[in-house]
């Protein structure tokens, strides 16, 4: 009897303190640098340590893949990557791998599904604020671009001058000076193969989050709650260093993704000039301070959080219907909107439960 006790009280505070429930799951977590600006950060429960860092060592190696093939800044011995093809521009088509050109074929389907609103071929535009970014963002006060060299760089952003051949795989940016820029969707891609493919090998109950853009796939094994919990960043963390998620969301085999003019800026006359850019206008959208999307695909989930920070908010609230996505939108004085369907996975607003 004694001894039963004893094994109840060990199990218990087994429970209690590492997180391993009946089901002799654990839950572990992991993260590297290094790539797509960010940390990855992954999360898991799985019956051994060993097959934890099995499966994160994998995730390492496949981000750095998909980092080195996105890249636009630095080319890799053997990897023909986004910057080749920038570096072909108006010279010759680039015969690519199946990985980036399927990957291409997927941006510029959505290119065209957003009317020209996420646009992969405003490379030299966003190069503009990027070199603005560079320059001032450590300083108090920067200065914007002139609208002349903005409308310049624009006449080399037409997407129908990028070329893409199935036959022969290759890439063609027609103009000299064209360049592409997958920033809008790259990390929200890689997420999702990734986590797919950790998925496929054996390890279900997980989240992967890489800077912020979150897969969680099948419910915490533990037997602690039924949910994964993601909180939203308060767009004012800088300024207030106190100020509490916008809100917490619980939800499984989901992507949250949040775009935000936190993220990457630089200020003039106090105003933060951030790097979302409306292609229409060539300056940074202002409607929001950020914008959350819960969508299965984070590849989707990416370019939505995108798409919806350049719209207004009552076509941003449409497209986000029509494309089966739920958002939240942070406003500039600090309001909140969202779609009917996000409160079932909100806690601040739906009363949503970990359970
Ligand atoms: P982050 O990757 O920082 O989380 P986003 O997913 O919103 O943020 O992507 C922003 C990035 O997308 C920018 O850094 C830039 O490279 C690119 N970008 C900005 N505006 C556009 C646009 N209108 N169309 C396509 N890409 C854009
Ligand atoms: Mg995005």
């Amino acid at each position: 009897m004694k001894k039963k006790m004893v094994s109840l009280i060990c199990c218990v505070l087994c429970l209690l303190f590492s997180g391993c429930g009946p089901s002799g799951y654990e839950r572990y977590r992991g993260e590297f640098f290094g790539t797509f600006d960010t940390v990855v950060s992954l999360v898991g429960y799985v019956h051994r340590e060993k097959d934890f860092d099995r499966y994160l060592g994998y995730a390492q190696e496949r981000f750095q893949y998909f980092h080195q093939l996105f890249d636009r800044y630095e080319l890799y011995e053997d990897v023909v990557n986004i910057k080749t093809v920038n570096d072909n521009a108006g010279i010759a088509p680039v015969k690519v791998s199946e990985d980036l050109f399927a990957f291409l074929e997927y941006c510029m389907q959505w290119c065209e599904k957003s009317g020209g609103q996420v646009n992969i071929a405003l490379g030299p535009v966003l190069e503009i604020w990027h070199d603005y970014r560079e320059r001032y963002e450590n300083t108090a006060e920067g200065m914007l671009p002139a609208a002349e060299q903005l409308q310049a760089a624009n006449r080399l952003t037409d997407p129908k001058k990028v070329q893409l051949d199935a036959e022969n795989r290759t890439v063609f940016l027609m103009e000299k000076g064209m360049s592409l820029d997958v920033g809008a969707l790259a990390k929200g891609y890689a997420t999702e193969k990734v986590g797919n493919e950790l998925y496929e090998m054996g390890l279900t109950s997980f989240s992967i989050s890489a800077g912020g853009n979150v897969r969680a796939f099948s419910p915490p094994a533990g037997g602690e709650r039924s949910k994964w919990s993601i909180s939203i960043r308060n767009p004012n963390t800088e300024e207030q260093p106190d100020a509490e998620p916008v809100d917490f969301l619980y939800l499984n085999e989901l992507s949250v993704v949040t775009s935000g003019d936190y993220q990457r800026y630089y200020r003039v006359n106090g105003e933060k000039i951030h790097h979302i850019i409306d292609p229409f206008s060539l300056y940074p959208a202002n409607y929001y301070k950020s914008v959350t999307v819960i969508v299965e695909d984070s590849a989707k989930a990416d370019l939505l959080s995108t798409w919806l920070y350049i719209l207004p908010l009552d076509k941003a609230k449409k497209t986000a219907k029509e494309m089966g996505a739920e958002a939240l939108w942070v406003l500039p004085d600090d309001s909140i909107d969202y779609t009917d369907g996000y409160l079932v996975y909100s806690k601040n607003y739906g009363g949503a439960a970990a359970d």
